[in-house]
């Protein structure tokens, strides 16, 4: 024994009525509740072993040591154990009722009511994925149990061999299964208050993780039923996001759903008030919900992955937050071409995978896209027009390519075209840039061919036309041949150098734009 330690008890004089009377009961005269008892013999032995070490040793024992049920110094994995074994012995009898009770209120009737969301036992599943993606977003780590904590030492009651702290393993043994009442409303404890159950720190501590991964994964089981079967509309956290933003006043109502796609689903608002000053929300918005289920954006991994704006942050990113920067992208692309001038939605603010950006239509109704509209053989011409100079703009002023570009990404509004769902615009030197161009101009003169453009060029000379490149190559195999030869360079060029060929800018350098 350290004897400074033994020095350091308090002299344990005649004190005050309150420091003779232990607070949470009489802890000498327990009666060990024989039911129990006999279950978790191991735990009366340990008493009673460390009663008459209290007896031989009582000061150290009591103050010096500390906390003296840690996680370190007492082996109570068989309690632990048992615990679990009762949790689970519990859980199932709780099914089990629920399973009678379901049987009960069904019947023979067709119709039947699950009660399959209150289960306690859930098989486990092997798809982990989500799991990993909660688990990233969260700051601390679920999987770690919690690290039993050292309580100061403080509190203690009584003098010598009676000296109570509240470490006392009776005493915090009851607390601890008072705490456990505390657990989520929906885990089932059982009575172990009645029962005069004590549990250990490390044991409780279990039990909590335990609680608390249960709760996590019951919730996740209920989500993904949930995405299974309501598809379409928004995930509880998305409806938050939203909700917010009417609550603040940024956006008065949101009235309904304008588009369902595969990777978004595109709302209508009315503008409310703007927080700041020089910022004016429009009158009506567009709100686009970028998908959080991932599967559609897996094929879309081209688009980002080697965009080396994004390169050196993609390989980091869980799929969560890469269907962010989906949202991110079109909120930069469309500044980009907000400040070229083109006409295109203004954007309004962006959270999360969240996009609000002003509404190109008018009283709810969006404006047609173009292969939604008949244009009179003047408009058409306009059109063509109009689209070529903002490919040109698109390509040199903002160094983008829309690589989306069609009948179905133009709208007609206000007698002119604009341009939206440029989430997967990317800049020409990306590594398939010109080849994304090469399909927007095959689109875009193919449309206005059919649409009767006698002026429209093919999509060769429109390639040309926009990029200021002259590829002459006479079909289109040989055409797309040299297109990906030129990619090839550049991407040598910047594996080499470590930067990007100045030859797709038409006056030698290589585009810069300030955003
Ligand atoms: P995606 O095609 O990837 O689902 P889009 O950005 O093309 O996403 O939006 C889907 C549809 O929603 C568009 O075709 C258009 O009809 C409508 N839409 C999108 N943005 C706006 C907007 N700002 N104003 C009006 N309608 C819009
Ligand atoms: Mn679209």
């Amino acid at each position: 024994m350290d004897p400074v330690e033994v020095a350091a008890v308090p002299d344990a004089g005649p004190g005050p009525a309150w420091q003779n009377k232990c607070p949470w009961g009489a802890p000498n005269t327990t009666s060990i509740s024989c039911s129990l008892a006999d279950v978790m013999s191991e735990q009366l032995a340990k008493e009673l072993q460390l009663e008459e070490e209290n007896a031989a040793f009582p000061e150290v024992v009591a103050v010096a040591e500390g906390p003296f049920i840690t996680g370190e110094n007492i082996d109570t994995s068989s309690d632990l154990m048992l615990a679990q074994m009762l949790q689970m012995e519990f859980d199932r009898e709780y099914d089990a009722q629920l399973r009678r009770e379901e049987k009960k209120i069904n019947g023979d009737s067709k119709v039947s009511i699950s009660f399959e969301n209150y289960r306690k036992v859930h098989p486990y599943d092997s798809d982990s994925s989500e799991d990993e993606v909660d688990w990233q977003d969260t700051p601390h780590d679920p999987y770690r149990a919690d690290k039993p904590t050292p309580t100061p030492r403080r509190g203690f009651i009584g003098k010598g061999k009676d000296i109570t702290t509240k470490h006392d393993e009776v005493v915090c043994g009851r607390k601890n299964t008072a705490r456990m009442e505390n657990f989520a409303p929906e885990f089932q404890v059982g009575d172990g208050i009645g029962m005069d159950l004590k549990l250990s720190n490390q044991v409780f501590n279990a039990l909590k993780q335990h609680a608390y991964s249960e709760e996590r994964r019951s919730a996740r089981l209920h989500e993904k039923k949930e995405h299974s079967t309501a598809e379409k509309a928004v995930d509880p956290k998305t409806r938050l996001l939203l909700y917010k933003m009417v609550n603040a006043g940024m956006l008065e109502t949101i009235t309904g759903c304008i588009s369902t796609g595969k990777e978004s689903v595109v709302f209508h608002a009315y503008g409310g008030r703007s927080a700041t000053e020089d910022k004016v929300i429009p009158p009506e918005c567009a709100i686009k919900v970028f998908k959080t289920t991932l599967n559609e954006f897996k094929n879309r991994d081209k688009y980002i992955k080697d965009d080396y704006r994004f390169k050196d942050r993609f390989s980091k990113l869980n799929p969560r937050k890469i269907i962010r920067m989906w949202a991110e992208k079109e909120m930069h692309n469309l500044t980009r071409m907000q400040n070229a001038g083109i006409p295109c939605p203004q954007v309004v603010i962006l959270k999360k995978h969240v996009l609000v950006m002003s509404f190109i239509g008018q009283d709810q109704v969006p404006a047609p896209k173009l292969k939604d509209v008949t244009l009179s053989s003047e408009d058409m011409k306009k059109a063509y027009y109009q689209i070529l100079n903002m490919m040109q703009q698109l390509y040199k002023e903002c160094n983008l390519v829309h690589a989306d570009l069609s009948e179905y990404n133009m709208l007609w509004h206000d007698g002119k075209v604009w341009l939206i769902d440029v989430s997967q615009s990317v800049e020409p030197t990306h590594p398939h840039g010109l080849e994304f161009l090469f399909r927007d101009c095959r689109n875009v003169s193919q449309f206005f061919q059919k649409g009767g453009v006698a002026e429209a060029l093919n999509e060769r000379e429109l390639f040309n036309a926009i990029s200021g490149l002259n590829i002459t190559a006479e079909n289109e195999v040989d055409f797309q041949a040299e297109i990906e030869a030129l990619e090839k360079m550049n991407e040598d060029h910047v594996q080499n150098l470590g930067k990007k060929l100045s030859m797709f800018s038409s006056n030698g350098d290589p585009p810069i734009y300030d955003e």
